[in-house]
């Protein structure tokens, strides 16, 4: 996968213990304001992830009612995505098991047509030590043309469709998905393929991960 680039954040002291790296990079996380000013809601930190996380949720960035809540996928399309992977909330809600990292980790707010895009600042930021912290052999979700646009290879340019349909070019370790919101609905009716072949191979995966 081609890493999104890098920029510093000011980060709490090095620590010996792995754990104590975990907590003091989630308390960063927690207290950034980055980019506060560009908010409509202010700043609310939304992200779950563990040193034992095997599985890499990619995904767009909180809406409002995730906002509100402080619980990632926390609605429809959470619920689409558990069932995408054949797992309950119980699975999904454990960082010792599964990482959700979004591309930007506050609510945007709304634009002209629903909500905006991830903040540009955020994965820069932060995705680099949150990748950091996970195990080497993770299987990572790209959920939406965002994550896709971030960390699949820029050559050939692809479609969110068209990496989607070619999950098997990225190897074992890398399922491109489309974002699970209400608007998949007739997406998956024109897509059959998607239903047939790739869930099958993704929920293969993911259990695999779960053992
Ligand atoms: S979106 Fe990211 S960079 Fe901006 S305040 Fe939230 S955590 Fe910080």
């Amino acid at each position: 996968m081609a890493p999104v680039p890098h920029t510093e954040a000011k980060l709490s002291p090095d620590l010996a213990h792995p754990r104590d790296k975990i907590s003091l990079l989630r308390r960063d996380i927690a207290a950034c304001t980055h980019c506060a000013a560009h908010l409509q809601a202010g700043p609310r930190p939304v992200v779950q992830f563990s040193a034992t996380s095997r599985i890499l949720i990619v995904g767009q960035a909180p809406g409002s009612r995730v906002h509100a809540s402080g619980v990632p996928f926390d609605d429809a399309s959470g619920d689409r995505l558990r069932d995408w992977l054949g797992i309950g909330k119980e699975v999904f809600y454990d960082a010792s098991r599964i990482a959700l990292m979004p591309m930007g980790f506050c609510y945007p707010g709304k634009g002209g047509s629903g909500d905006l895009p991830p903040r540009r600042e955020c994965a820069p930021l932060w995705h680099r030590r949150v990748l950091d912290a996970l195990p080497a052999d993770r299987l990572t979700l790209l959920v939406g043309s965002y994550a896709q646009a971030a960390y699949l290879p820029r050559r050939p340019r692809r479609s969110m469709t068209e990496a989607v349909a070619d999950f098997a070019a990225f190897g074992p370790n890398v399922f491109p998905l489309p974002h699970p919101s209400w608007r998949v609905v007739l997406w998956m009716r024109q897509n059959p393929w998607f239903e047939a072949t790739l869930l099958p191979a993704l929920r293969r995966a993911v259990h695999a991960r779960l053992r």
